[in-house]
């Protein structure tokens, strides 16, 4: 067992699958953006002791979240938090209204503040400043005004309290084991949580029944009447009746992703997996495949762990091969599992699939996570399967997962800022992405 030396935030050093990857339970378009400024609303919340009177907001003017935080509705998130709502709250959406509703009088703004993590948020919560940090896939942290860190763990789904031990940190430890993956996952989640192996599995459980329910929900028709002007009108139902390569599964797999997209942007309620933006991946691939889906999150949740281990879920930090990437090595682990792989076989999914997303940048149009990020999360399920059959039918990952982690890690931070969510390169900065962005903003 590895126990924590008494970090203040021991999400940092033991990741967990309900934490860090699999959730938030959340609407919005942005697990960063918007499930995160829920949280962060909801922890100042706290530290006022009840909804504040006056609270302002400045972001850096070359951070990404400057850049994104009303298309990407941190605007809608934060008061929504402060009002006490949460990550899966309908009411995100009316988040403006109902703060001013209930008297809050708040602002935003755009300042030149210095450099510091891409998703800084500094506020003043009736007199009392403080600083919080969006570090990817929903997960927070917050500083007093000294510099101190605060505790996060209360909007969490597995809380901090006790200082955890866990039986692993890397897939060396795990690659010759006899249990298959989904049950490493739910022997170290059990001791990451301080829950029994059985409340993890109906744990899981009820997040797929989530998914279940949201497939089977009406989306609104139009896509862009919607509160955020979206780019894309709903894609999945452009699939019926149409001819298509690859037969019935593969209709299956644009299907799901497509479907799991479309209810992310509709505002419709899903899970990050591991973020926002790549929420069509690793679903996708699960539905597509459809059997035992517990036990293949939970499999694709362990590796999660390994690389939010070692990297992160933040694309503002690594670009999108820290989102669909990561997505597309958990749901290559989770697909290898269906196809009967033991865990070393699985672990070699994981790594096939990340050595082929290196590099991937996030330049997402008009700031909207629609477009390249449904294509991109299409692509990662699609190099999931193909990577599971590779390694199912014996083919050697060479480098394995840990390494292959790290130095995708390396890669990642080598990206050129502007193609890391900031909106200034790549097909962000296209005519047709500025005309949009000036007709959506
Ligand atoms: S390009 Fe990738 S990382 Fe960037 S917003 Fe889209 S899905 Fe997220």
């Amino acid at each position: 067992m590895r126990s924590s030396p008494g970090r203040s935030n021991p999400s940092k050093q033991f990741p967990s699958i309900f934490n860090d990857v699999i959730g938030p339970v959340m609407i919005g378009p942005s697990s960063s953006h918007t499930a995160a400024s829920v949280r962060i609303g909801r922890l100042l919340r706290e530290r006022a002791g009840g909804t504040p009177r006056h609270v302002h907001f400045r972001f850096d003017r070359h951070s990404s979240i400057a850049a994104t935080y009303r298309a990407q509705a941190a605007d809608l998130g934060l008061l929504a938090g402060l009002l006490g709502y949460e990550t899966h709250s309908p009411e995100i959406v009316d988040a403006h209204a109902l703060a001013g509703a209930a008297g809050l009088d708040y602002g935003f703004e755009v300042a030149d503040i210095g450099p510091g993590h891409p998703n800084t948020y500094y506020a003043e919560i009736d007199g009392v400043q403080y600083r919080a940090l969006s570090t990817g896939g929903g997960m927070v942290e917050l500083y007093d005004c000294s510099g101190q860190a605060l505790p996060t763990d209360q909007v969490l789904p597995v809380r901090d309290q006790t200082i955890p031990s866990v039986p692993f940190t890397t897939a060396a430890e795990i690659a010759d084991s006899e249990l298959p993956l989904w049950e490493l996952a739910l022997q170290y989640e059990s001791a990451r949580g301080s829950m029994a192996p059985g409340q993890v599995l109906a744990k899981m459980q009820e997040i797929v029944s989530l998914l279940e329910r949201s497939l089977a929900t009406n989306l609104p028709p139009d896509a862009a009447e919607g509160h955020l002007q979206r780019i894309l009108p709903n894609q999945a139902g452009l699939l019926e009746g149409k001819t298509l390569l690859g037969g019935e599964f593969s209709r299956k797999v644009l299907y799901y992703v497509t479907r799991f997209m479309d209810i992310k942007t509709s505002m419709g309620v899903f899970a990050a997996a591991p973020t926002a933006g790549s929420a069509g991946c690793l679903p996708g691939v699960v539905f597509a495949l459809a059997q035992r889906r517990a036990e293949a999150f939970l499999a694709a949740g362990l590796v999660g762990v390994l690389i939010a281990h070692k990297s992160t879920f933040a694309a503002e930090v690594c670009g999108c091969q820290a989102e669909c990437g990561a997505g597309s090595g958990m749901a290559a682990a989770a697909a290898a599992q269906v196809l009967g792989c033991d865990t070393k076989t699985c672990l070699a999914a994981a790594s096939l699939a990340l050595q082929n997303t290196f590099g991937m940048v996030c330049d997402p149009v008009a700031n909207r996570v629609e477009v390249p990020c449904l294509g991109k999360n299409v692509m990662a399920a699609w190099n999931a399967i193909a990577a599971a059959n590779m390694a199912a039918s014996g083919f050697r990952e060479v480098i394995g997962l840990d390494e292959t982690i790290a130095a995708m890690d390396a890669v990642g931070r080598a990206i050129p800022r502007e193609l890391r969510c900031t909106g200034e390169g790549g097909l962000s900065t296209t005519p047709t992405a500025l005309a949009l962005l000036r007709r959506t903003s």
